[in-house]
């Protein structure tokens, strides 16, 4: 597979051409960032232990009919994906209050969310991601109502299947963020799904297993990856 022309360098991920038109390869770099820039690293082997959390992840929703942009691992820490016209939005599915929700609104850390709740953000660094709403979404043109429609339908589905298969594993998903794209009329899951991507806490010790590690000075950002990644490759 050849590297071409870099597309997109983004935080933590970068983008290039194939020579195939329509695919593009993702390569999961070593960079670690929080607080919008604020705070950022180097830490070698994370891209890879992302990079396999998410071809895992992408695979387990092919397996339950939900599509993606994966279409297969290249190495450890890049994968081949199909060229999306990305959507500008965050979609944040959450069972359980934590992060930005207990920040900004007086629910306790812990609440359980039933039904999950759904958050859409407008994807933008410089106006540092504004949640929209459903009247945003659709004055703004960024989706038409059903696409909204299939997207909130999407995502919940995503949430039963990555639930269910954490919970099996003893982790508790707690909160996750999802891009979507548009492939040939058709909407998939795109960008990553990975432990930069998604609030997993311990079952027993409701300990952070995710990128609040590094946010929080927690512990030991890589070790924790490691476990996560050792779990979900059980499979
Ligand atoms: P919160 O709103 O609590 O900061 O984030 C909710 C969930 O969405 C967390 O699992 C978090 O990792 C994910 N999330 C929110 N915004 C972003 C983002 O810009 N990039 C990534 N990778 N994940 C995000």
């Amino acid at each position: 597979m050849k590297q071409g022309d870099l597309v997109y360098s983004g935080k933590a991920k970068s983008l290039y051409r194939t020579g195939t038109e329509g695919e593009l390869l993702v390569l999961f770099r070593d960079d670690i960032t929080a607080f919008d820039g604020g705070k950022k690293d180097v830490l070698t082997e994370k891209g890879s232990l992302n990079a396999r959390v998410s071809a895992c992840l992408f695979s387990l929703l092919e397996e339950h009919r939900i599509r993606t942009h994966f279409i297969r691992s290249l190495d450890d820490s890049s994968m081949l994906v199909r060229e999306l016209q990305m959507i500008p939005i965050e979609v944040i599915i959450r069972n359980i209050a934590a992060g930005s929700m207990v920040r900004n609104y007086p629910i306790r850390e812990g609440t359980l969310l039933d039904p999950p709740v759904i958050v859409i953000d407008y994807k933008d660094d410089s106006r540092h991601d504004p949640m929209l709403n459903d009247d945003l979404v659709l004055a703004l043109k960024i989706v038409s109502k059903d696409e909204l429609l299939r997207i909130k339908d999407l995502a919940l589905s995503v949430n039963i299947v990555l639930s269910r298969f954490f919970e099996a594993r003893g982790i508790i998903l707690v909160d996750f963020k999802l891009e979507f794209g548009r492939y040939n009329g058709e909407l998939l899951v795109g960008d990553e799904i990975s432990m930069d991507s998604m609030r997993l806490w311990d079952m027993k010790t409701k300990g952070s297993l995710d990128k609040d590690v590094y946010r929080f000075e927690k512990g030991d950002v890589l070790a924790v990856y490691r476990q996560v990644t050792e779990k979900v490759l059980k499979r």
